[in-house]
């Protein structure tokens, strides 16, 4: 199988999901699992981030926009600093609809990811009649515009994307390679009218009911640098063979 040059990223998502029994199977079948070059993110619910072995990246599901106080609920950049935290997932679909987050929040939460030395994984991604009435692309452009209005495009060498199509999150209805290579081709040469460089180098990962059965072929596309993972990530096996297919 062909992947792109560019480092390989799975990241898991647990959202609201998992166990401590969890924790240890998947602990247990990628401590065995032989995959380098390649980087393996867990994201699980914060209070199980202690029970993880210190040689498994965590990521987490959300951050503050601001530095500390009081702020109920929230999670600062310097509380994940301290338990050892890599990655942020910002922007995810789910946390734009439930939490009303806008794209210039979202933005703001980028900057403090990126102030804190943390890295950012940037979703970005349209409903389905977004897609039907064929605006897809500005309305991607714009997710991206925000975050570029606050960040410099210097500072995206830090962030990780993360492509993820509203209408194939949780459903069991995955963007076709094709779709996924269309829209990561377009989010690459976006981002390239402000720094060619940057962005041939970033890391865009695809999400939307990745399987261990669709990985492959997805992964093979030549913007296609690996996955954001829901539900398959908390089934240990399909998480390895997925991770496997990017490695
Ligand atoms: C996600 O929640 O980011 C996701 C991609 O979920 P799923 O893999 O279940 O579609």
């Amino acid at each position: 199988m062909q992947v792109s040059s560019r480092r390989q990223v799975v990241a898991g998502n647990w959202k609201m999901n998992g166990d401590k029994a969890l924790v240890e199977q998947i602990q247990r079948h990628l401590m065995v699992a032989d995959l380098k070059n390649m980087d393996v993110v867990i994201c699980p619910p914060f209070p199980y981030f202690g029970l993880f072995d210190s040689k498994v990246k965590l990521g987490s599901q959300n951050i503050s926009q601001f530095d500390s106080g009081a702020h109920t609920g929230e999670i600062s950049a310097a509380t994940l600093n301290e338990f050892s935290c890599e990655y942020v997932i910002v922007g995810h679909s789910e946390r734009r609809a439930d939490n009303h987050e806008s794209n210039e929040l979202v933005a703001l939460k980028v900057e403090q990811i990126l102030k804190a030395q943390l890295t950012p994984i940037l979703c970005v991604g349209e409903p389905e009649n977004v897609r039907e009435d064929g605006t897809l692309f500005d309305y991607i452009a714009a997710q991206l515009d925000a975050v570029l209005l606050q960040v410099d495009i210097s500072q995206f060498t830090d962030v990780i994307l993360a492509y993820e199509p509203i209408w194939a999150i949780g459903t069991g209805k995955t963007a076709s390679p094709a779709q996924a290579q269309e829209v990561h081709a377009f989010i690459r040469g976006h981002l390239a009218e402000q720094d060619a460089n940057i962005a041939a180098k970033i890391v865009i990962l695809y999400g939307g009911s990745v399987k261990g059965n669709n990985a492959q072929e997805l992964f093979s596309q030549a913007d296609v640098d690996g996955g954001l993972i829901g539900g398959a990530s908390l089934n240990p096996e399909e998480f390895l063979s997925i991770c496997r297919a990017a490695n």
